[in-house]
């Protein structure tokens, strides 16, 4: 079990001439897990998210980072602040200056970086958000969805340890809300601890590690998400809704079907719940192969060669680096979120697939395909691009 990086004791919090907004909340946050603050409009999110990194300071209680109390003198904020990136609901609020490079390099010159090291730190934050070459560019002539990035990689060139967002999708269509979580899951996977608030629950359902329920200024549930959206009562108390793979869960359920007892958190799972229900239905289907590419590391050109011989094959991208790099090579993407649960159903219907990854997340592939494989009893082969065709790695997609 990892270390706890964040915690609240009894803490309350009422604005100067207005209510009570945090009514005694005491919780805590483990390195590395993803947790969401989920609530209605009004329930205390953002006014918790701002006391991560003591912008607000409780009128009583005590907020914790690494295990000791926070400190609200000028030089303790400073350090915090390097440590707990917290990223604005609305960007245009968090952007201040002329230009990309100048925004992104805020940060790392008030932290006294110097020069060559703000240069490496804005390039390696902007390549992270997938916004390589958009150093020169004036922030207000870019979409939502890049403004968004610019934010993100303003505060990821401090390297924070957790990463707070506010509402991080709002204002963004589907696909561009879908690249954003993406994004998270990947900075999540180099090892961040990711706070987000929001009221969709269908977007953290599938996400979080962990969902803090609110309401009125105090948690009422916290949990695994799907403990802590299974209970219709707490859901609705909270004016939230359920999201639709319980929903259907407990109707199945209601109706006499005899599940799996762990509850659905993908299609995936719900496939695996419905198989199992009519368990001849895939029994004469071969599985389709996954062959994962690694964008940073694999021969490139063989993918062109590769994908020429293999036409009609799905293709994923996971994470902004292979998204770019599938863009460059004008690669035709049929996937760009829920990558690899959506291959695992394609390859159940006997198709194979191709997901272009960078470094840092071809190691999750093998791990979701071999979890996949020990719950549902079917093993679906893995293979590097670069491997022999045939020859799958590991025992069945063992973690390279
Ligand atoms: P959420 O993020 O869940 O929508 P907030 O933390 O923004 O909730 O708000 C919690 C409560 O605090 C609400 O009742 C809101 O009206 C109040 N509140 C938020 N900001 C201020 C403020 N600056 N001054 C006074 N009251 C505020």
């Amino acid at each position: 079990m990892s270390s706890i990086i964040l915690e609240a004791r009894d803490i309350r919090y009422r604005y100067p001439r207005g209510m009570e907004a945090i009514c005694g909340i005491s919780f805590h946050i483990r390195r590395k897990e993803k947790i969401a603050l989920v609530g209605p409009n009004g329930a205390g999110k953002s006014t918790l998210l701002t006391m991560f990194n003591g912008m607000i300071r409780p009128d009583s209680g005590m907020m914790l980072f690494d295990n000791l109390p926070i400190q609200y003198d000028t030089a303790s904020l400073r350090m915090l602040r390097k440590r707990v990136g917290f990223v604005l609901q609305n960007p245009d609020r968090q952007i201040i200056a002329p230009t990309v490079y100048q925004d992104v390099a805020f940060g790392p010159i008030n932290l006294g970086y110097p020069e060559k090291e703000v240069k490496e730190a804005v390039t390696k934050a902007l390549r992270h958000v997938g916004l390589d070459g958009f150093e020169r560019r004036p922030p207000h002539q870019l979409s939502g969805g890049e403004k968004k990035r610019v934010a993100i990689a303003g505060v990821l060139a401090m390297d924070p340890d957790v990463l707070v967002f506010d509402e991080p999708t709002s204002g963004l269509d589907p696909s561009g809300s879908e690249d954003i979580m993406e994004l998270l899951d990947e900075l999540n996977h180099e090892g961040k601890t990711i706070i987000i608030s929001t009221h969709d629950v269908e977007l953290v359902y599938p996400w979080a590690d962990r969902a803090i329920l609110m309401l009125g200024g105090k948690i009422l549930h916290e949990d695994i998400p799907e403990v802590a959206f299974g209970n219709p009562e707490s859901v609705r108390t909270a004016h939230l809704s359920l999201p639709i793979l319980l929903e259907l869960h407990r109707e199945l359920q209601k109706r006499g079907f005899l599940l799996p007892g762990k509850k659905p958190r993908t299609v995936l799972d719900m496939m695996h719940c419905l198989e199992t229900l009519f368990e001849n239905s895939r029994s004469h289907t071969r599985q389709g192969i996954i062959t994962v590419c690694n964008v940073d590391m694999d021969n490139q050109e063989y993918l062109s060669e590769w994908l020429s011989m293999h036409t009609g094959i799905c293709i994923g991208a996971m994470g902004t680096r292979a998204k770019l790099s599938a863009e460059n090579s004008r690669i035709h993407l049929d996937f760009t979120y829920g990558v690899i649960d959506k291959c695992i159903l394609k390859a159940l219907l006997g198709e194979n697939c191709l997901i272009l990854t960078a470094e840092s997340m071809v190691k999750r592939v093998y791990q979701r395909v071999d979890a996949y494989g020990e719950e549902s009893g079917v093993h679906i082969p893995v293979h590097r691009l670069e491997s022999e065709p045939g020859v799958p790695d590991g025992k069945n997609g063992g973690v390279p």
